[in-house]
């Protein structure tokens, strides 16, 4: 087996948009940076499998932070990825009549406390009132998370300062003065990098990667979760989501023409307690995915078997006779939440110097556009 070695100002481990962003950062200010990416190529876990909500804090009435930090980066994310950003669709929150943890009166005490727009709707033909307590036209985007791939792709790729290695398995981690001494494997090759400052930024795998470079676990609970793609021709370029509980949501993803379909309920199949994810359809012959690096669930054929009819048998109830969809496929990936937002719901993005020297950072996402949270720590 060939070996080489290499030294590189950073080495950022994990390709999906927190991985690139990063990478991208620190090589416009000058250093050289290795980006290691487990699979085969970029953006195929949560950066592509998600709900494409350009957060405007709409969707976190009981965590007035992470609604306040999805405002403060709303707009500078909006502006510099505009090509990527689906704008004109009509979107409605709605609240549910039944079991909802807000209700009208607190949803437009929170609307108005962030000074985002929310004008109630009194009669609507597509939905159906007799399921909803209010029904409000709000503003909200939709990025689309294919576009954000290919752009983000080509640009890690065209920098001269950066060094993509896919297909990377992490072997074994060490110090050696100032620096860390990083092996992994790429099919045939042997690497050993040598680098003074590491970031880890793979999300699902983030405690065992801190735990492979002697740090301390993130808390995380995991779920294998999943976005079924619809569309309609009477709600076509709409959204509704439902809030605030067991609910569901309905909206463009991106410029795709396809409805994104997800629900609290139905979207999320398994649920593992442990740092790292831990479910019953890893199996030891599947060296592919494991707790400490976790496959793709939408190709993997122990995926779980799709609730998407679930889903929208739940959200038909909120449309009137003449709305229908059809269902398409789905995507499916693991969704990691800090253990610490069980109870508020909240999506903080949390950036943590765990080391020194060698530098050791572990960046843990929970929303696309906080990517600009990396500025402000590396
Ligand atoms: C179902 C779902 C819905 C969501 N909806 C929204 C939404 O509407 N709006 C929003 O803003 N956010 C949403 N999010 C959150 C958002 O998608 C994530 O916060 C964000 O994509 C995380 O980006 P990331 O780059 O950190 O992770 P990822 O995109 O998962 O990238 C991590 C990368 O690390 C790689 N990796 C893992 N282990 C290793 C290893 N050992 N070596 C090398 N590489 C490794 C993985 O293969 C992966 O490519 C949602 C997330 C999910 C799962």
């Amino acid at each position: 087996m060939q070996h080489s070695s290499h030294s590189f100002d950073a080495v950022v481990i994990g390709g999906g948009i927190f991985g690139c962003y990063a990478a991208l950062y620190l090589a416009r200010k000058g250093m050289r940076v290795a980006l290691l990416e487990k699979e085969a190529r970029l953006f195929q876990k949560a950066s592509l499998v998600n709900q494409a909500r350009l957060h405007s804090g709409y969707h976190y009435p009981r965590s007035l932070a992470t609604a306040a930090l999805s405002d403060e980066h709303k707009e500078r994310f909006t502006r510099e990825h505009r090509a990527f950003v689906h704008f004109s669709f009509e979107k409605y929150y709605a609240i549910d009549r039944f079991g909802s943890f807000t209700d009208a009166a607190q949803f437009e005490r929170f609307c108005s406390k962030l000074g985002i727009r929310c004008d109630r709707v009194a009669e609507h033909p597509l939905f159906n009132f007799d399921r909803l307590e209010a029904l409000y036209r709000t503003e909200e985007y939709s990025f689309d998370p294919l576009l954000l791939r290919e752009y983000y792709s080509a640009q890690v790729y065209a920098h001269d300062h950066i060094e993509v290695f896919c297909q990377a398995q992490l072997r074994e981690v060490a110090v050696q003065g100032k620096c860390w001494q990083i092996a992994f494997s790429q099919q045939e090759k042997e690497y050993t990098l040598e680098s003074p400052l590491v970031v880890n930024a793979t999300y699902a795998a983030s405690s065992a990667v801190n735990a492979l470079f002697g740090c301390a676990e993130l808390q995380l609970t995991h779920e294998i979760s999943e976005i079924a793609f619809i569309n309609s021709k009477a709600f076509s370029n709409k959204g509704l989501t439902v809030m605030d509980g067991p609910f569901g949501s309905i909206m463009p993803y991106g410029k795709s023409g396809l409805l994104s379909l997800s629900s609290v309920a139905y979207t999320h199949h398994k649920i593992s307690y442990q740092n790292t994810p831990h479910f019953d359809c890893m199996i030891p012959e599947d060296p592919a995915c494991t707790p400490s690096a976790p496959g793709i669930c939408t190709t993997c054929e122990r995926r779980p078997h799709s609730n998407a009819y679930k889903m929208l048998q739940q959200m038909q109830q909120y449309f009137s006779d003449e709305v229908r969809f059809d269902y398409w496929f789905s995507y499916f990936t693991i969704k990691s939440k800090l253990k610490a937002n069980y109870i508020d719901d909240g999506r903080p993005t949390e950036i943590s110097r765990l080391r020194e020297t060698p530098g050791f950072f572990c960046l843990f996402a929970g929303k696309i556009n906080s990517i600009y949270e990396i500025e402000k720590m590396l």
